[in-house]
């Protein structure tokens, strides 16, 4: 599990790229060249880890592009210490940004496989979020809400009313919302009764799914 300076190099362009991409929330950039994302690839697809791509991770799933992960994070608006849901586990690398950045993550992965594997690699690399779970994503994670903030990491076919409800006054959710490409949206809770709602354009991820393999 080495991160040489070739590594670090890489990073410092891939930050680069993502300021003239537009991302300037400093704690997300600082994260990003802090994070060895090679470790969250194959040790085979090493070279890709640094392009602005995602790629194809265990279970037929994908690490999402760094691009698509400094911008969701941003979106966050995150703060130190706040509690955030993530659905979508996956490859741990965006669970490994929202720990890096302070907050107290909470995150939920539907594959089996992809859960235990990453579990145990992000306490590996010495990443620490307070609860990763086995489970669906519709449902959110009841026990630990409300959260400041939810991200959800697979694209979802309408906006789940459970994580509406988990969601705190004067809290966000980012989700990327519609079958393909989504539309990266944004709600704000302004009340108990009542949300706000932007949007920020189109991207793609596999698919929020609802039954269990
Ligand atoms: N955050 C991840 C992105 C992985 S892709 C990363 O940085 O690598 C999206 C992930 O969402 C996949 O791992 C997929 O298995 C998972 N997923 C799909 N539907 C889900 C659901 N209903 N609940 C929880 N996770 C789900």
């Amino acid at each position: 599990m080495e991160d040489n300076f070739r590594h670090q190099g890489k990073r410092k362009l891939l930050v680069e790229k993502l300021k003239e991409k537009g991302i300037e929330d400093s704690a997300v950039l600082d994260a990003i060249l802090q994070i060895p994302r090679h470790l969250f690839l194959d040790s085979s697809f090493e070279d890709h880890a640094y392009q602005d791509k995602a790629f194809p991770i265990a279970a037929g799933q994908t690490i999402s592009q760094p691009f698509t992960v400094a911008f969701q994070t941003q979106l966050l608006a995150l703060k130190k210490g706040e509690k955030v849901l993530e659905i979508g586990t996956g490859s741990g690398y965006q669970t490994a940004v929202l720990c890096k950045m302070g907050a107290k993550v909470y995150t939920i992965e539907r594959q089996h496989e992809l859960y235990k594997k990453t579990s145990l690699f992000l306490k590996k690399l010495g990443f620490r979020p307070k609860y990763a779970s086995f489970g669906d994503g519709y449902q959110g994670l009841k026990e630990y809400a409300p959260y400041d903030k939810i991200l959800v990491t697979a694209g979802a076919p309408f906006i789940p009313k459970a994580l509406m409800a988990q969601l705190k006054v004067g809290g966000k959710l980012v989700i990327p919302v519609g079958e393909d490409p989504q539309i990266m949206t944004v709600l704000i809770r302004k009340s108990q009764k009542s949300f706000e709602k932007e949007t920020y354009g189109e991207f793609r991820f596999v698919p929020l799914l609802e039954d269990k393999n």
